[in-house]
């Protein structure tokens, strides 16, 4: 039985992760972090060598030599000058990664009462070291979430993933209402700061005021007022549900030419 169980387990690995095998933990941060770069940019924009550096927090010099490796494993496409974009093949493994972080970070805090401040860094190491049958096991327990503790959408197992691109708090201009979304998980600070002012994916927020230049923002939130820096709103995501639209230019629209 437990050769059967082993065979099974190696299958599930096979399929799901095509590369895997050639991977190290940190090839595939590399990945993931091409993949929400060019997620904030505009249309299929590439990933900027800079910015995969700041978000993998190391000398942007020492990031081509890992992007030349990827690019030999087919999962990216450097382009001088631009950064690099991931193949397809390396578009599903990162998306699997996300599946593997977000899925675990739900375990933790419904689970094994965590914070969802204390979830991310347990589950940045995790995601590498679980095996898929292990992760699905963990999703089919979970009742397969759609969302993180945070609000971000979990692939599914099939690769898709709302890919839409929110716009955030430090967008809504004055009496708009919005529902939270999705919030920035990268700082356990910042979550505990949210957590003092009550804010949390399905929170509704109006806001009641904008001070001009980035400053503050006044919202209303429940029956309570709270004031919130310019730079916390623009980790917020949101939908707007009612009120004027934002001035902002849509972003994620088309590209100037
Ligand atoms: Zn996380």
């Amino acid at each position: 039985m437990t050769a059967e169980r082993t065979e099974r387990t190696e299958r599930t690995e096979r399929v799901a992760r095509p590369a895997h095998g050639a991977l190290t933990g940190q090839a595939e941060d590399y990945l993931k972090a091409i993949y929400e770069s060019a997620k904030q940019k505009q249309n299929g924009a590439a990933a900027a060598t800079n910015d995969i550096a700041a978000r993998l927090g190391i000398a942007p010099a020492s990031v081509s030599g890992m992007l030349q490796r990827l690019a030999r494993l087919g999962l990216v496409k450097v382009e001088r000058y631009r950064g690099a974009r991931l193949t397809a093949q390396g578009r599903r493994i990162a998306l699997q990664l996300l599946r593997r972080h977000r899925i675990i970070e739900v375990f933790l805090t419904t689970q094994l009462g965590y914070g969802w401040d204390d979830v991310h860094d347990e589950a940045e190491r995790l995601e590498h070291a679980a095996s898929s049958d292990l992760i699905e096991r963990m999703a089919k327990a979970l009742g397969n979430p759609r969302s993180d503790p945070h609000g971000a959408p979990i692939p599914t197992a099939d690769g898709e993933v709302d890919e839409r691109r929110l716009p955030t708090l430090a967008e809504l201009p004055e009496l708009a209402t919005a529902t939270v979304v999705r919030v920035s998980d990268r700082d356990p600070a910042f979550l505990r700061y949210l957590d003092a002012l009550g804010i949390r994916p399905g929170s509704v927020v109006t806001v009641l005021l904008r001070e001009p230049f980035d400053g503050p923002i006044t919202v209303k939130l429940g029956k309570t007022k709270q004031v919130l820096g310019s730079g916390a709103a623009a980790r917020v995501y949101i939908e707007q549900e009612s009120g004027p639209k934002s001035r902002t230019p849509v972003v994620g629209g088309r590209k100037r030419q």
